[in-house]
């Protein structure tokens, strides 16, 4: 058994982006954090060298989180290390981007497989544990374009609105036994996803945010840390944006 009384929690997609930022922000907070990626090993070590020095143990497992086997493994693996959840983060995600016409069905069922059923998978393993100690929170990340489309995304834009509807009902579900469950929908956040957009497409963006710049991983991973915290503890069901005011 651990020897300590941090909280756990479990963060898909850690390896880059927002995720890692999530895993140092929450490492930071007094948290032992797990996280899982899909192949890029050389980032995930940079993640946990980055998080380590805070003093939290941090774990990195390669798990396909599109899988409910694996990501199962995954989470009995955690709780066995660590202890049991506390808190679950799924920010794994990708993009496949086409319009309707010209889309494979393979980067359909790809994203879909990824970022919604990711989500399932990882917010099923977690569950039981969740309503049977009656606490826990689960932050899920969508994206303004589930809230709003955005041509091109079909894909994309139909996994994160299933994720907003799966976290809402999940909120309804688990509010009896303690559990919150919010969405957090962010913007333009500058990572390896978003790199490879044009000058142009990153301009049209840019003129269109109130607050005058793109988003960075730590604006998304302030707001997780918050929505974790006892300091959001009548905070369930909601989609929050951390977008600089893009949807005004
Ligand atoms: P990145 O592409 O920078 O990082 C994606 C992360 O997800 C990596 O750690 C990657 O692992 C992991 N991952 C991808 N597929 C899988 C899989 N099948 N199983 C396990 N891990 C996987 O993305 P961002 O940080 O930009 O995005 C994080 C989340 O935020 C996503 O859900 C995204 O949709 C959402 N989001 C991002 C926005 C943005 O502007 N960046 C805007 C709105 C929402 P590996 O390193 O091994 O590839």
């Amino acid at each position: 058994m651990p020897d300590t009384q941090r909280p756990v929690a479990l963060v898909s997609g850690g390896s880059r982006g927002i995720g890692r930022a999530v895993v140092s922000r929450l490492a930071h907070d007094g948290f032992d954090v797990a996280f899982c990626y899909r192949s890029n090993a050389e980032a995930a070590a940079r993640t946990v060298e980055e998080a380590t020095g805070t003093g939290a143990r941090v774990i990195a497992h390669r798990v396909d989180v599109a899988s409910l086997e694996e990501v199962r493994a995954f989470t009995a693996a955690v709780e066995n290390e660590l202890g049991p959840l506390d808190a679950v983060v799924t920010s794994a995600g990708l993009t496949r981007d086409n319009s309707l016409l010209r889309m494979s069905d393979e980067d359909w069922r790809e994203v879909m497989g990824t970022n919604l059923d990711g989500t399932y998978n990882v917010c099923r393993a977690a569950i039981f544990s969740f309503m049977k100690r009656r606490t826990g929170c689960v932050v899920t990340l969508s994206s303004i374009t589930g809230v709003h489309g955005h041509a091109g995304q079909t894909n994309y834009a139909a996994s994160k609105a299933g994720i907003i509807g799966f976290t809402k009902s999940l909120a309804k579900e688990c509010g009896k036994y303690g559990v919150r469950a919010n969405v957090v929908a962010p913007g333009l956040i500058e990572t390896d996803m978003t790199a490879g957009l044009t000058e142009a497409a990153r301009k049209d963006i840019l003129d269109n945010v109130p607050l005058g710049r793109l988003g960075r991983p730590d604006d998304v991973a302030d707001l997780v840390s918050f929505l974790v915290s006892d300091r959001a503890r009548y905070i369930s069901g909601q989609v929050l944006g951390v977008d600089g005011g893009l949807v005004i």
